[in-house]
């Protein structure tokens, strides 16, 4: 195991630092602020261009036909250790390593080189209103006619599907088999008619959708996998599905940084009360053991690894700490840990409040705390299956 990714590729990292260091503006982080949106085009379309999502594909997908894999990775690590919103790249990459997987040989070459391009966004369409967790309970019906077929239903957060291109569908094509089993996955195009986006604006500033299907007719070819099979798909799926946090050193920067300058009454810095290095440097530490948590998810990733136990362990820990951490940084500044940016009186760049509102979405999506332990009980500690 070499949790070292600096030893895979030092120049490469320098390179992606000192891009990220020209291209990437406090602009940056108030626009996604502003509009929800976790998520910069500029940003994207110029990562792509660079081929920084092309390693470790196949030529004639788009990729360079290289043998690393670690670019990528490389690239995730230093826009989380920045906190740069980028859930599209996450998102799209996902859906592009089971269309690699299991999409047909012309989805594979119409959709991977624009995904690796830095052209494309794809989002994700699992969850239902009623279903929440319980991703196989998925009502909406996708119904064959020919070489067609016809979608209807509804999804509930359907993250940045104002922005994407294709949603990766979860349908039902079989009502009469037991629920996991009578399940598609399909590609559909955002722009097809029938589909329709309405935001939902959550706690958190981020903006999330709901999206509607009415009478959506895709070719069989926007299928991926077999018909039935959806199930199987979404297990590719979760292997790729990379949520988490806690491992943002530009927060813990800015919350040393503040701390060292607001006065507390007796004219001190709040950083030398005893009570605030604490808390602090469990920050550092938590933050840490996220690091090496994903690190180690990745490793296992890279070793052909199908447990998902390490991506539960990295989800469930960096998801919580992320909440801790938020909750101990408003604790440390009190009311003006309150202010928001653009507040001259913020500490910091003034995004402890929001933070704080953001952290509490982490333990829910990308499966909530509880599903994360339910599979780290039963596939990693052997425990009975639960019911649910
Ligand atoms: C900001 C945001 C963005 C999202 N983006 C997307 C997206 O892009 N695409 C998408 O498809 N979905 C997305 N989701 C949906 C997300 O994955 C779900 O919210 C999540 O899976 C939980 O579903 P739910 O909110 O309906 O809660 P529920 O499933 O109703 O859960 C309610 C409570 O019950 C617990 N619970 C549920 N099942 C079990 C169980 N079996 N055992 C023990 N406890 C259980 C949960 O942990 C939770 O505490 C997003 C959600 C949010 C908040």
């Amino acid at each position: 195991m070499n949790f070292d990714l600096d030893d895979a590729n030092p120049d490469f990292r320098r390179e992606v630092s000192a891009f990220l260091d020209d291209h990437v503006t406090p602009a940056l982080f108030e626009q996604c602020r502003r509009t929800g949106t976790r998520h910069d085009w500029d940003l994207h379309r110029a990562l792509g261009a660079q081929g920084w999502f092309a390693g470790g594909w196949p030529t004639e997908y788009g990729g360079r036909g290289d043998e690393s894999s670690y670019e990528i990775l490389i690239l995730s690590d230093e826009l989380e250790r920045r906190g740069i919103p980028s859930d599209g790249l996450g998102m799209t990459m996902l859906v592009a390593n089971v269309i690699l997987r299991a999409g047909s040989e012309d989805m594979r070459r119409t959709v991977l080189p624009r995904v690796l391009a830095g052209e494309t966004l794809i989002c994700l369409g699992y969850t239902e209103s009623h279903g929440g967790s319980d991703v196989a309970a998925a009502r909406t019906a996708a119904v064959r006619d020919g070489d067609h077929w016809a979608i209807d239903g509804q999804k509930m957060f359907t993250t940045l599907a104002h922005e994407a291109e294709y949603v990766f569908l979860l349908t039902r094509t079989n009502p009469e088999v037991p629920k996991h089993r009578g399940l598609t996955m399909f590609l559909v195009p955002m722009d097809a008619p029938g589909v329709e986006v309405q935001p939902i604006w959550t706690i958190g500033d981020v903006r999330t959708n709901a999206t509607y299907y009415t009478d959506v007719i895709v070719p069989d070819t926007a299928r991926v996998g077999d018909v039935d099979d959806g199930w199987g798909i979404m297990g590719i799926a979760l292997m790729f599905e990379r949520t988490g946090g806690g491992a943002d050193v530009r927060l813990f920067a800015d919350a040393v940084q503040a701390a060292r300058s607001v006065t507390t009454s007796d004219a001190k810095s709040l950083l030398e009360d005893e009570s605030v290095r604490e808390r602090l440097a469990r920050l550092a530490i938590e933050r840490e053991v996220s690091t090496l948590l994903r690190l180690r998810s990745q490793w296992a990733e890279s070793q052909g690894s199908r447990s998902m136990i390490e991506g539960s362990m990295f989800k469930l820990f960096s998801s919580e700490s992320q909440v801790r951490a938020a909750s101990d940084l408003l604790d440390i500044f009190g009311p003006l840990g309150l202010l928001e940016a653009g507040d001259p009186a913020a500490p910091g760049s003034g995004e402890f409040s929001h933070e704080f509102r953001h952290s509490i979405v982490l333990p829910i999506y990308g499966g909530s705390s509880e599903v994360q332990r339910k599979i780290i009980a039963e596939r990693g500690l052997g425990l009975p299956r639960s019911t649910r």
